[in-house]
């Protein structure tokens, strides 16, 4: 156990907050080393050198603004900054920092030293340290979010120059904090900007491993009471929700998820860290792109496949994350993804003249200067701050953390490449570790041990899982029994110059492409994702490749690939994943049950995420890039695999032959498992060319024997009705309760006359909290139709008001039929006959990522209409009375997070959007109903007006 591990638990035991203290503080598996000396040399070395040298030593000179904002908050005009401005610093002196940990350079500690002192000047009387006017202090903003930077960047000055100073400030930031939140009628959750500013919680957990002080932690606790009320990550990930399926998978929770590590670290209590771990394993499972990196338009959506960005911060946010992951677990697995984020994703990120990173590193396309792509964050006197500018170096410097940690009594060795380490054992030995050679771009490394004296401990040595075959010779003899995806731990006496060789499997691999990417290959070489850029292959532009090799492309040409760090490095375009034939399943990902989860008796019912629709005939096939021909039909299957164990020492069975989900393993399979036993699932996909097996760590469920049985869903893949496609049918003659479907509640309701006048014909909510909802498996992807008779009572007050809404999240609502009210200017109003003070008119329209919708219908008060819209790929259309109104071009799949509908307002929107209406005869089918059958659905009925 190392030194900074004895601190945290000497600290456990003096929690004084309102959480449960165990008797014991977390414990980690390993744990960055503190006070270490690094320099790297290499490939990486050259990166780390351009960015302090053309970075972190010129960004404070040549953008003022970086301190001056703070100078400026209560001098003349509001400042104009964007929410985040206050962050900037914080995120510059972290990577700062982490880079001095490199270095030797007497400049960058000058430079930074600078950068702290003047802001140590700029720090009001309360401990204030942003940038807006005194009236909002840490009110709003993303000031909270600010302070957290900050606060994690002095903390980390403190600790490497014992510059006290640097804590006394980060205290008194803390300290305003908890005036502002703690005791007061105010809470975090007021702030607004939840996932941004909640994450202070994380600044505030560290501070308090470093100062023991009460009101840290409680005013941490108070913030993991707020997650209820925002991003819920602690609920959810108890319960195994999904990343992507929370209610705010945008990256800077990852940050926020962070503090719940800490959160075990101090209090021991382990609901913490599964909470931690469930997230971390959701996104390496989801969200995890063939880069290593992270996000797609700034958050998790369960598709890494989609040629979405994918943000800088947002990698270095994936890191922290796997870093914690790792000091919690040591699982070398981590390791590996953090080798493979840094080598790729990172590597990328940063261009290779150090002056500029990106905003977005595509898997395929250009690299782009942040201070280009999102240069609306950049002010005359800040030319090249932006959030990822200042951020991206974190990427590298978090090599100072993680590549070699304390294990035990010894060291971990996670990175490979040249490097020189100078440590101390956690007995106070000081040892030297180096390692020469060119790896990745060679195969092979050597590392050498230097002691003052002969000394016993272990040093584990990670032995990646993509190579296969990996030789060790310890001076000059070969170590048996090394083992891919493990630590290879060798505890011996070391003496100086004792040297271990370790030689990879660089054999050329490939991970295979799924959605978006179907019919497509990623090639990897060691670490090293591999690319096609056209300028790089002819050796044209300033900047080389690390590598450049001829990869037989499977049923296709030989292409000149590159490593994915330098693809793009000339202004070019790349890509990284390539056609290719014949190739095995892509892995495939489980879904429910969530992750620890009860299972009544009965059927078990295995989702997991949708292959391609060409994958399974769904749609048409797409054409390959080149060449035209299609694709051909996947044949892949799925097989549930079972286990008492999370290794899959022991099968217990093994079912199925699902293209694709449910997967439905039937009660009599099932009563093979033992009730109240956790099991271990994994899917096993095959085609023609092979299998591929979804990615550890495995989920478990327990079947437990008091649950009722699961309602009959039937085996389809979203519960419809195998005859007509039905999801819901409700008739709604004077009750909401359908004849096909689920109900789930039903508010501000009564029985009302129908279409036809006749009684208990229809259902009428009241516009104030009348609504009715209803469960769904998932919301149709790609084509469905839902048709409903409506009569709007009264136009809402508001701007809309929802006759069907899906909405789940911001930018997630699959369908909404919504009447819009557009209020109109004088002008306009005296032109119009009857003057009406404004209109209402009914649209289908669709939220994914961006709004999408019809022409709007002008609603008649008080008139029945029936309503239909059809969802046929890329085209939504607008039926009213049978007549197509409209249509509109929307994507041609939607995944949504949704898992319920609600008639007559949102289902989960806190602000007012109900529809005062009566509505009668819904009908929701998983499929697209022809203009004939739209016409059909209208007629059974004739409109009483
Ligand atoms: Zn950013």
């Amino acid at each position: 156990m190392c030194a900074e591990n004895g601190l945290v638990c000497g600290m456990g035991l003096l929690v004084v907050g309102g959480l449960a203290a165990a008797a014991e503080p977390g414990r980690l598996a390993m744990e960055c080393l503190h006070g270490a000396t690094w320099r790297f040399g290499g490939a990486l070395g050259e990166r780390i050198q351009a960015n302090t040298a053309r970075w972190l030593l010129v960004a404070p000179k040549n953008n003022p603004g970086l301190l001056d904002m703070f100078a400026k908050r209560d001098k003349g005009p509001k400042p104009n900054l964007v929410p985040w401005a206050g962050e900037f610093v914080g995120k510059y002196l972290i990577s700062g920092v982490q880079a001095m940990r490199m270095s030797d350079d007497p400049r960058l500690r000058e430079t930074l030293a600078a950068v702290v002192n003047r802001l140590g000047e700029l720090q009001a009387e309360d401990g204030y340290l942003g940038p807006w006017p005194k009236a909002e202090r840490l009110l709003g903003h993303w000031d909270l979010w600010g302070h957290y930077h900050v606060m994690f960047g002095l903390l980390l000055w403190h600790e490497h120059t014992g510059d006290e100073k640097a804590l006394i400030a980060c205290r008194r930031m803390a300290d305003l904090i908890c005036n502002t939140y703690l005791d007061t009628k105010r809470r975090v959750l007021d702030a607004g900007s939840h996932e941004m500013n909640m994450s202070v919680i994380h600044g505030l957990a560290l501070l308090y491993h470093k100062t023991k002080e009460p009101r840290y932690l409680r005013m941490a606790e108070e913030i993991v009471k707020d997650f209820e009320h925002a991003g819920d990550y602690f609920r959810t990930g108890l319960a195994g929700v999904e990343f992507f399926r929370t209610p705010r998978p945008r990256w800077e929770s990852l940050h926020a998820v962070q503090g719940l590590a800490e959160l075990y670290l101090i209090t021991g209590d382990e609901r913490f860290r599964r909470a931690f771990l469930h997230h971390w394993a959701s996104i390496r499972r989801f969200d995890m792109r063939n880069t290593g990196g992270f996000s797609s338009g700034e958050q998790a959506t369960g598709n890494p496949y989609a040629d979405s960005p994918i943000e800088t911060c947002c990698v270095i946010a994936w890191q922290a994350v796997m870093m914690d992951a790792l000091r919690l677990t040591g699982d070398p697995a981590i390791a590996d993804d953090i080798e493979l984020a840094t080598f790729n994703a990172i590597a990328g990120a940063q261009h290779p003249s150090g002056e500029w990173c990106t905003y977005d590193t595509p898997m395929n396309g250009k690299r782009v200067p942040s201070h280009v792509a999102i240069n609306f964050q950049a002010r005359p006197d800040t030319p090249h701050l932006n959030c990822c500018s200042v951020n991206g170096p974190r990427g590298f410097g978090a090599l100072s953390e993680w590549a070699v940690m304390s294990r035990g009594s010894g060291l971990a060795v996670n990175f490979y490449g040249p490097m020189q380490l100078q440590t101390k054992l956690a007995d106070g030995t000081a040892v030297t570790l180096k390692q020469e050679g060119d790896y990745p771009i060679g195969d092979s490394t050597k590392l050498t041990v230097d002691l003052s004296k002969p000394h016993a401990f272990p040093l584990a040595l990670r032995i990646p899982a993509w190579s296969a075959k990996t030789e060790v010779l310890l001076n000059g003899k070969a170590v048996p029994g090394v083992k891919a995806g493990t630590y290879l731990e060798l505890a011996r006496e070391w003496r100086s110059g004792d040297a271990v060789t370790l030689r990879f499997d660089m054999a050329l691999r490939h991970e295979v492409g799924d959605v978006e990417q179907y019919g497509k290959a990623s090639f990897y070489r060691g670490p090293l994702l591999l690319a096609h850029d056209e300028q790089m292959a002819k050796g044209q532009g300033k900047f080389r490749p690390w590598l450049l090799m001829d990869v037989p492309v499977p049923g296709g040409p030989t292409l000149k690939l590159c490593d994915f760090a330098s693809a793009g490095a000339n202004g070019g375009p790349y890509r990284s994943w390539l056609p290719a034939t014949g190739l095995r399943p892509p892995a495939p990902v489980p879904w429910l049950p969530a992750d620890g989860a009860r299972v009544p008796p009965g059927a078990i019912r295995f989702s997991f995420r949708k292959p391609a629709p060409a994958a399974v005939g769904g749609a048409s096939l797409p054409r390959e890039p080149v060449g035209g021909a299609s694709l051909p039909r996947d044949t892949r299957r799925h097989t549930v695999a079972i286990s008492d164990a999370p290794d899959f020492a022991r099968a217990i069975l093994s079912y199925g032959e699902a293209a694709k989900p449910p997967l439905i393993l039937p009660a009599s399979e099932a009563t093979k498992l033992k009730p109240n036993t956790p099991y271990y699932w994994k899917l096993v996909a095959r085609n023609a060319n092979g299998a591929t097996e979804s990615l550890a760590p495995h989920k478990h469920f327990v079947v437990d024997p008091t649950l009722p049985p699961a309602p009959d869903v039937p085996e389809t893949q979203y519960g419809e009705r195998p005859k007509d496609s039905a999801i819901v049918i409700a008739p709604l003659k004077g009750d909401p309760k359908p004849e096909w479907g689920q109900l789930k509640t039903a508010d501000g309701w009564k029985a009302a006359p129908g279409p036809d006048g006749k009684p208990n014909g229809s259902v009428e909510l009241d516009g104030q909290a009348g609504r009715i909802t209803y469960a769904l498996t998932e919301f149709p992807d790609r084509d469905f139709t839902v048709a409903i008779w409506v009569c709007v009572n009264a136009l809402p007050k508001t701007q809309y008001g929802q006759v069907f809404s899906a909405w789940c999240k911001g930018m997630d609502d699959p369908l909404r039929l919504v009447v819009h009210v557009a209020r109109h200017s004088v002008a306009e109003k005296d032109s119009r006959p009857g003057g009406a003070a404004h209109e209402g008119k009914l649209h289908a329209r669709i939220e994914a990522g961006q709004f999408f919708g019809t022409d709007g219908w002008p609603v008649e008060v008080g008139k029945w209409v029936h309503v239909a819209t059809v969802k046929e790929g890329a085209k939504l259309t607008l039926y009213i009375n049978g007549q197509a109104h409209s249509t509109a071009k929307v994507p041609e799949s939607v995944a949504s997070s949704a898992e319920d509908f609600a008639l007559g307002g949102n289902p989960h929107f806190g602000g007012p959007e109900f529809l005062s209406c009566r509505l009668a005869d819904l009908r929701f089918f998983a499929r697209a109903l022809s203009a004939d059958e739209a016409r059909e659905a209208s007629a059974h009925w004739t409109a009483k007006q």
